[in-house]
């Protein structure tokens, strides 16, 4: 039995979640899969609750759990509050009790919606990228950090520090990801200035030989900012640091268009993991049932892919959405405001229609 903890949180959070349970059950009746779901709160709705964004008793329960799906936390409402009990303060707690280390980030330009992005056409069309972040190390966490002195003498400083366990442990996962997919991994540093990641590419070549079917590539951070924008077909996997890694994520993720269709998983080493899209609670449209619910659904089968081991069923899911968005399916972040578009309750429906076609 696998364990799913559902966190809908705040603005569309709840909006978005709801069409990706909706996909699951279906698939869990109809596959007989043994899953047991539990919802709780987090973010602003447990500070409204309880007065903090995430109770003792939530992470107990991810903590039990095999998987946490998240919508998104956050908004204007409670900007106001300490950071401390900051509704973001929630997934920073999450991300490092559950000791999630990768972040995996898959960009995909999908057919129909190829004129959505800002580049041409012959240069995105088909890209498929997983970007894999380590989350938990890096200059993000390394110390010494602050700010220090007075006046002119103040000095600020941040340590970007990565020991070569850290280095192996995301490596290996991106390597493994890797022979699943195309088989090419390009691993990002900057070994001409910094020799924290000379170390990281001394690391990455060394456990190469463990994997002679994975194509390894080296490439200087800014040139690989520049590459994907230039030619993003020449990615497969991109393994990177934390720092990077913020950077190229988002790079990467924009070449698709819209911040409606990017899902998210973070993996611990156990495989358990907190599954989640990219964009957040999008408080100027919550509750006007106009949310994408895309990327959370395209989430919830990186969920049943990676950490419950339901490939097929996964891929099934991601072709349905395919095909309903090559049947014309566009919520109103995709239509470019022109034309009809679907509601949130009306973009999963259209996905399950296609799901359930693929299962006759
Ligand atoms: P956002 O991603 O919430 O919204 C940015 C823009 O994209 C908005 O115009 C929004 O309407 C649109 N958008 C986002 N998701 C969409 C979807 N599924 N369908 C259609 N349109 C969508 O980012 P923001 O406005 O910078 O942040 C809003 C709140 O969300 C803040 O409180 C922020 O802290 C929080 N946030 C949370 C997460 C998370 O929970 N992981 C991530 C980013 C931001």
């Amino acid at each position: 039995m696998a364990k799913i903890l559902v966190l809908p949180g705040d603005g569309i959070g709840p909006e978005v979640v709801a069409e990706a349970k909706k996909i699951l059950l279906w698939v869990q009746k109809q596959e007989g899969l043994d899953l047991e779901f539990e919802e709780d709160l987090v973010g602003g709705a447990a500070y409204d609750a309880s007065g903090v964004p995430l109770t003792e008793q939530t992470l107990s329960l991810a903590r039990d759990a095999d998987a946490v799906l998240l919508g998104a936390v956050g908004g204007p409402k409670w900007e106001p509050l300490d950071y401390a009990v900051r509704p973001e303060r929630a997934l920073l707690r999450l991300r490092k009790e559950l000791e999630l280390f990768a972040n995996l980030r898959p960009a995909r330009v999908y057919g129909a919606l190829v004129e959505a992005s800002t580049l041409k056409r012959e240069v995105i069309e088909g890209i498929d990228i997983m970007v894999v972040r380590e989350l938990t190390g890096g200059i993000y966490f390394g110390e010494p950090r602050g700010v220090t002195g007075t006046g002119e003498a103040r000095k600020g400083v941040n340590t970007m520090v990565y020991t070569a366990t850290e280095i192996e442990r995301i490596c290996r996962l991106a390597f493994e990801i890797a022979k699943g997919r195309r088989k090419k991994l390009t691993s990002i540093d900057k070994a001409n200035v910094l020799e924290v990641t000379e170390l990281w590419r001394d690391v990455v070549t060394g456990i190469a030989a463990d994997y002679p079917q994975v194509e390894l590539n080296h490439m200087y951070v800014d040139n690989c900012a520049m590459q994907l924008v230039r030619n993003p077909k020449q990615f497969d996997v991109v393994v990177t640091g934390n720092l990077f890694g913020d950077i190229l994520s988002d790079e990467a993720a924009m070449l698709t268009g819209s911040i409606g269709m990017l899902p998210s998983a973070s993996l611990a080493a156990s495989k358990k993991g907190m599954y989640e899209p990219v964009h957040g609670s999008a408080p100027d449209i919550a509750g006007r049932g106009v949310a994408n619910p895309l990327a959370t659904i395209l989430s919830a089968a990186l969920m049943l892919d990676l950490t419950l081991g339901y490939s097929d069923a996964a891929r099934r899911i991601e072709l349905a959405v395919e095909n309903a968005l090559a049947k014309g399916l566009r919520t109103a972040d995709l239509t470019g405001g022109q034309g009809p578009a679907s509601t949130t309750s009306e973009a999963g429906d259209q996905v399950l229609k296609e799901l359930q076609t693929l299962y006759q």
